[in-house]
C-alpha cells in the first residue's frame, strides 16, 4: 500500500514557486539524489517541476515543499505518452471534515496506478472499493454494489477472485490522513470513468472473515466518503505542453493558491472534468 521504491513510475507536474535561478538550482540539488526519484525538467519561466517517480505524489509535494516554497500538484502522467481516457481523478468527500483527491492512471493494459491522499478519516485501516454508479445523489448510499463485471465474489486486490472494485484498504494515520500509491492489475480506467469511489467506515476483512458480509463486501461498514471518478487530461494528452493540467487541487491549495501561473481562483469551475 505505502510507496516502494521498485514501484513503476510515473510523471508528475507541480505549480513551484521561483522566483530566480537560483530556486531552479536549490529545487535541482535539493531532489538530486532521492531513490525513485529523477527530476526532468525545472523551468522558471512556467514555473513547474517535473518529474519521474515511483514514490508517491504526497511524498514527493512533501519534498518540494520541504524546500520552502509551495507547491500544487498540476497533472500525473505515465513515463510514456498514453491515450485519452487513461487518466482519472475523484474527489472523495463525506460528512464532516472528510476529504480527498485520487487519481487514476492506466500505465499499461495490465497496470492501473492508484495515488491519493484523504484526510479526516478516523485512525485506522478503510475498506476502498470503486463502486458501479457515479450516481451520489443519495449521499454515498446511491453508488450500488462494488463494481463487479465478472460475478465474482468479494475478494482482496491481490486475489484472483474479486470483485474488480476490490483495492483492499488504506490506512489512517493518528493525523487522520491517509496516503497512498499502489497498483492495481484488474482495474481498467477506461472501465471506472463514470463510476464511484468509496471510502467505508471500518477494514475490509478481504472476503477472509466469518461475518455474511465478508464475501460481499469485505465487512468495512459504513460508507463515510465518495466521489465520482471523472476522465482527466493525463500528462501527455496535449503533446505541445508538458503538462494537460488535470484541474484538481488538494483543499489545502484551494485555500492557499499559488500566485503566478500555478494559481486557481476559488470561483472557477473545476475544468477537464
Ligand atoms: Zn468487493
Amino acid at each position: 500500500m505505502a510507496a516502494e521504491g521498485g514501484g513503476p513510475r510515473c510523471r508528475l507536474e507541480f505549480a513551484v514557486q521561483m522566483t530566480c535561478q537560483n530556486c531552479v538550482e536549490a529545487i535541482q540539488s535539493s531532489l538530486r539524489g532521492t531513490p525513485g526519484l529523477e527530476v526532468l525538467d525545472v523551468r522558471l519561466d512556467s514555473q513547474s517541476v517535473l518529474v519521474e517517480t515511483s514514490l508517491s505524489t504526497e511524498e514527493v509535494h512533501g519534498l518540494l515543499e520541504g524546500t520552502g516554497r509551495k507547491a500544487v500538484l498540476k497533472g500525473m502522467g505515465g513515463a510514456v505518452p498514453h491515450p485519452p481516457g487513461s487518466a482519472a481523478v475523484a474527489m472523495v468527500s463525506g460528512p464532516g471534515v472528510i476529504q480527498g483527491v485520487v487519481r487514476f492512471l492506466q500505465l499499461s493494459q495490465e497496470k492501473c496506478l492508484i495515488d491519493g491522499t484523504i484526510d479526516g478519516l478516523q485512525p485506522g485501516p478503510h475498506g476502498i472499493h470503486v463502486h458501479e454508479f457515479g450516481d451520489i445523489t443519495g449521499s454515498c448510499d446511491s453508488c450500488g454494489d462494488h463494481f463487479n463485471p465478472d460475478g465474482e465474489c468479494h475478494g482482496g486486490p491481490q486475489d484472483v477472485h474479486r470483485h474488480a472494485g476490490d483495492l483492499g484498504n488504506i490506512l489512517a494515520t493518528t493525523s487522520g490522513r491517509a496516503s497512498f500509491r499502489m497498483e492495481d492489475n484488474r482495474l481498467k480506467v477506461s472501465d471506472i470513468i463514470g463510476r464511484s469511489l468509496v471510502v467505508d467506515s471500518g477494514a475490509d476483512d478481504l472476503g477472509r472473515g466469518n461475518h455474511p458480509l465478508s464475501k460481499v463486501t469485505g465487512n468495512s461498514g459504513q460508507r463515510v466518503a465518495c466521489g465520482i471518478i471523472a476522465r482527466s487530461a493525463g500528462l501527455f494528452e496535449n503533446p505541445k505542453k508538458i503538462c494537460a493540467c488535470d484541474g484538481v487541487t488538494l483543499w489545502e491549495e484551494r485555500e492557499q493558491p499559488l500566485a503566478g501561473p500555478g494559481r486557481r481562483a476559488a470561483s472557477q469551475p473545476t475544468p477537464h472534468l
